[in-house]
């Protein structure tokens, strides 16, 4: 089928067939094969029992309002193990949710916030191209993080690194001096650093995020930022007397 103009969105049909189009050439079985990664996650059996269907979830989602996203179409389609409008959902819904959570009032006692969360993990688990578009203005932030344990400082902002922050991380970044002198809070003024991480502390995160595998998921969406990440990670755990 060939589609030559952007169909209507108004009903699930017409999302189904435009986007499934759009991905006819990935594989059935590569689709199915996230699916069950998805599926398998020990979470999921407490995120989904069903939908009615009833729309609260989209009444209470803040992405609703502003994306073409819907929290409903996340858990009809983890419901209905509609493989093809999954992988579609994954490859670009799920990085419009805000992780705000006010799904969880659904009346089927499901969370569609949490299947997204599930579906980000695989997605990025799998290197698909939506990871690693959604987090090439992150690098940084999660260089920063994971290195010291703390966030980003405003003198780290540049509009460069951060393109989907808006406008005003420009203006935050070139007047950053008048910034500081204009506003008192006192993460303004730092230059570093958000706050102090003991030493012990951020040991204990390396060790957390190595064992849990949350720093190989970076592997494949930022392979030089993972072996930058695991370098560091693993000189200081040695010379915290750890055997890596
Ligand atoms: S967690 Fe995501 S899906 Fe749920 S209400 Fe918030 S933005 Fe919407
Ligand atoms: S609130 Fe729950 S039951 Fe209603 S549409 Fe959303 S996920 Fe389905």
């Amino acid at each position: 089928m060939t589609v030559t103009s952007s169909p209507p969105r108004d009903t699930d049909a017409h999302y189904k067939v435009w986007d499934v189009a759009g991905y006819a050439d990935v594989p059935r079985e590569t689709k199915a094969r996230l699916f069950e990664q998805v599926k398998g996650d020990l979470r999921f059996g407490d995120y989904l029992y069903g939908c009615y269907e009833c729309g609260i979830c989209v009444g209470a989602c803040p992405s609703a309002k502003f994306y073409d996203f819907s929290p409903r179409r996340i858990a009809q389609a983890a419901a209905r193990e509609d493989v093809d409008l999954i992988y579609q959902q994954m490859q670009e819904d799920i990085w419009d949710c805000s992780q705000c959570f006010s799904c969880v009032r659904c009346p089927r006692g499901n969370n569609p916030g949490g299947i997204v969360t599930i579906m980000r993990e695989v997605a990025v688990r799998n290197g698909l191209a939506s990871a690693k578009e959604a987090l090439v203005g992150y690098t940084r932030i999660i260089y920063k993080i994971m290195s010291t344990g703390t966030q980003v400082s405003p003198d780290m902002l540049s509009k460069d690194s951060f393109p989907d922050w808006g406008p005003e991380t420009a203006d935050v970044a070139d007047n950053l001096d008048l910034w500081r002198r204009a506003l008192p809070p006192e993460t303004m003024h730092t230059t570093t650093t958000g706050w102090s991480v003991a030493e012990s502390t951020l040991i204990e995160l390396y060790l957390i995020w190595m064992e849990t595998g949350a720093l190989d998921m970076i592997a494949e969406v930022d392979p030089g930022l993972h072996t930058i990440l695991l370098e560091l990670m693993e000189e200081r755990l040695e010379e915290a007397g750890f055997e890596v």
